[in-house]
Parts: C-alpha cells; sequence; structure tokens
C-alpha cells in the first residue's frame, strides 16, 4: 500500500538518536534546549516550548492564554479533533467558524460575521484557533486586525505547516499571533516520533507553557517564594508531564535539517499532480500567491459526492492509501451530544462529502506518484 503519509528516517537521524540513548539523559538534557534554540530561529521567533504531541501544545497554549470556565474558544469544523479538545481541557466551550470553500480554512468573512453577532450577545470567544489546513496558511493579516478590534488571543495550530510561509513571514514566528503549535507526529512534514512544540515572542507566556509543561513547578530560584534549599521547588499552577524526551528532540534536530528540500519535494509532487490531474472532473486544491503552503496534504474533491466512498475504496483495493480530512468535528458523536447539529456549518460538510486525500511525502518516488495518477485517471475516465 502506498500511504498518503509517512516519515523519512536517515541513518544520521538513528545516530543522533543513538548517541542520545549512550548519553547522560533520556529526558530533560541539553538535547531539548538545542531543538528548540533551533526551531526558534528556522523561524525567526523569541521562544519555542517542545512538548509531547501538538494536542499538549494547544492545550497548554490555552492554558497559557488564560482560557477557562465561562471562557468560549472558536476553531474550523475542518481539522483534528485537537484543535477544539483544547479548549474543552481547559473547562470552556468550543464553537465553530465555517470554512472558505476555495481554500477550506476558517473563512474571514464567517468570522466578521460571527464576531459582530457575538459582540451582540455578550459573547465574543477569548481565543480564536485558526488552522493551516493543508499546510496552507489562513488570511492571519485578517484574523490578526480582528484579534486587536475583539480583543481576543491567536493561536495557530500549524501542525501542517511546519516549513510555510504567508506574505513575508514565516509561519510560527507569530507575527499575527500570539502562540503557533507545530506537530511532529509522523505523518507531518518533520517528525519526533510523537512531539509537537509551541512558539511565542511572548516571554510570559513562553514561561507559562514551560510550567505547564511540567507539573506547574519552578526551580527557577529568582521566582521562588522561598528558599529552603539547593533541593528546594515550588508547584505554581496545575501542570502536567507533557514533557519531549531527549530521544525525541535528538531525532527532531536532526530531522529540521531536512526541512527545507521535503517541503520543495513537495511542491514538485504537488506540482505533477496538478498538472496530470488537470482535465478530471475533480477540484484541486487552491494555491495562493501570497503565501508559500507546506503542502502537508493533497485533497482532491468529485465533482459528484456520491461517488466519493466507490473511488475511495477502489483505490485502496488497487494499493493507493488514501484518506479523507477531516470528518467535520461539530459533527462527531462527542460534539452532537454538546448541541452541535449538521447543517451547522455547511461549507465544511459539502467539502467532506467530496474530498479524498491523495499519497504525497518527501520519500514518495515518481514511480509512486506514477500509479496514483494512472490508477485514478482510470478510475474516473
Ligand atoms: C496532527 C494534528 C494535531 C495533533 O497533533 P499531535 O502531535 O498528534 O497531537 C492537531 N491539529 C491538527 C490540525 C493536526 O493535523
Amino acid at each position: 500500500m502506498i500511504p498518503y503519509g509517512r516519515q523519512s528516517v536517515s541513518a544520521e537521524d538513528i545516530d543522533a538518536v543513538v548517541s542520545v540513548l549512550q548519553s547522560d539523559f533520556l529526558t530533560q538534557g541539553p538535547v531539548l534546549p538545542r531543538f528548540e534554540e533551533a526551531v526558534a530561529q528556522y523561524c525567526g521567533v523569541a521562544h519555542a516550548v517542545g512538548v509531547n504531541s501538538a494536542t499538549s501544545a494547544l492545550h497548554i497554549a490555552c492554558l497559557a492564554l488564560g482560557v477557562g470556565p465561562g471562557d468560549v474558544v472558536w476553531t474550523s469544523p475542518n481539522t483534528f479533533l485537537a484543535s477544539a479538545n483544547c479548549a474543552l481541557y481547559c473547562g470552556a466551550s468550543v464553537d465553530f467558524v465555517d470554512i472558505d470553500p476555495h481554500t477550506y480554512n476558517m473563512s474571514v468573512a464567517s468570522l466578521a460575521e460571527k464576531l459582530r453577532a457575538a459582540r451582540k450577545v455578550g459573547k465574543l470567544p477569548k481565543v480564536v484557533i485558526p488552522v493551516h489546513f493543508s499546510g496552507q496558511p489562513c488570511d492571519m493579516e485578517e484574523i490578526a486586525a480582528f484579534s486587536q478590534e475583539y480583543g481576543f488571543g491567536v493561536i495557530e495550530d500549524a501542525s501542517h505547516a511546519v516549513g510555510a510561509g504567508y506574505k513575508d513571514t514565516t509561519i510560527g514566528d507569530c507575527t499575527h499571533s500570539d502562540i503557533t503549535v507545530f506537530s511532529f507526529h509522523p505523518v507531518k512534514i518533520i517528525t519526533t516520533a510523537e512531539g509537537g512544540l509551541a512558539t511565542t515572542n511572548s516571554p510570559e507566556l513562553a514561561e507559562r507553557m514551560r510550567l505547564f509543561r511540567s507539573h506547574g513547578m519552578t526551580r527557577d530560584r529568582a521566582a521562588l517564594a522561598a528558599d529552603e534549599g539547593p533541593w528546594y521547588y515550588e508547584q505554581r499552577e496545575l501542570g502536567y508531564n507533557y514533557r519531549l524526551t531527549e530521544l525525541q528532540a535528538a531525532l527532531g534536530l536532526s530531522q529540521l535539517k531536512n526541512l527545507d528540500a521535503w517541503v520543495e519535494r513537495r511542491h514538485r509532487l504537488a506540482d505533477r499532480y496538478d498538472r496530470e490531474l488537470a482535465d478530471l472532473p475533480i477540484r484541486l486544491p487552491a494555491r495562493l500567491p501570497d503565501r508559500r503552503s507546506a503542502l502537508h496534504l493533497y485533497v482532491i474533491r468529485l465533482n459528484q459526492a456520491a461517488h466519493r466512498r466507490q473511488v475511495f475504496e477502489a483505490l485502496r483495493a488497487a494499493g493507493i492509501g488514501v484518506n479523507v480530512h477531516y470528518i467535520p468535528v461539530h459533527t462527531q458523536p462527542y460534539y452532537q451530544a454538546l448541541g452541535f447539529r449538521r447543517g451547522q456549518f455547511p461549507e465544511s460538510e459539502t467539502y467532506y462529502d467530496g474530498a479524498i486525500t491523495l499519497p504525497m511525502y518527501s520519500a514518495m518516488t515518481d514511480e509512486d506518484q506514477t500509479k496514483v495518477i494512472a490508477t485514478l485517471r482510470k478510475l474516473l475516465a
């Protein structure tokens, strides 16, 4: 089966992990700070906080911004569950902003309309989480302008967008947000097995996220209320154990060297799909001239949604590991039980009905792509 996405791990990556295994520290050693520094440098941001998943990063990002009971967090329905669940972990509630039918990202027109309505009833969001779906950055200038006007925080869920760019900024530099979150799951752009990271330019937010990452405890002598001796630490918040191990950090640091080349490879693969699928009765993904997608996913849409299952099953039967991103979060049973209903976010539902994700990853061979294209052409001819 040709997978829809998979990691690339080199001999150099393996050596990096093995050398940590032979070192003094398997966790809480010197490699994580080096990885954080390297990501911060790559993005051009002041602080990077590595954690054991993007899900954890979203959780501590919400906590750092003060999300709690009585607050509302808005995100896109076209995302992985974690972008919405993070608000529920904090005791806040979630609502959704429908997607733009062209980019499949949060629609700024829908956001504007929903903000006006929310202001009237006094239920403005505490935080909005735009998701850079498929690696293509959202309309961040517009979202940042709304955050100023309405006073909400912004967390970019850039799980798909490691290595992406928006206008003259790098995703992760937090030019238009408080915090940006990356995922290093193996299907994403670079991997640490499980792993994630949050970037910010705010020293206060970085400090709070570091506290929440490790039990809410500090040993920073300058910050301690008392000093009972060299062993002394204090718990300041109800934190978690969300730490990234040294093994994972070493893998991430080694993987990071390939990031630009891998995103470039994804662009070449996407260019070829664009060319060789152009005449089929499907909608190809939009690419916008003012931003550079990391191209985590290549999603096609069938014109007749009724055929999606048939085409999907035929591709799987032919050894093409297609997938679907995403089942709109508000249609999940858990969210239905919270009161959401089908039909509430129609663009995301219509999009979902016809979407298929084709295989695309940095190590994909030209031969594998030829097979995907030929199989799809035969099915849709
Ligand atoms: C993968 C993903 C996550 C969760 O990432 P993990 O590192 O697996 O926790 C969150 N949001 C989006 C959009 C994702 O694709």
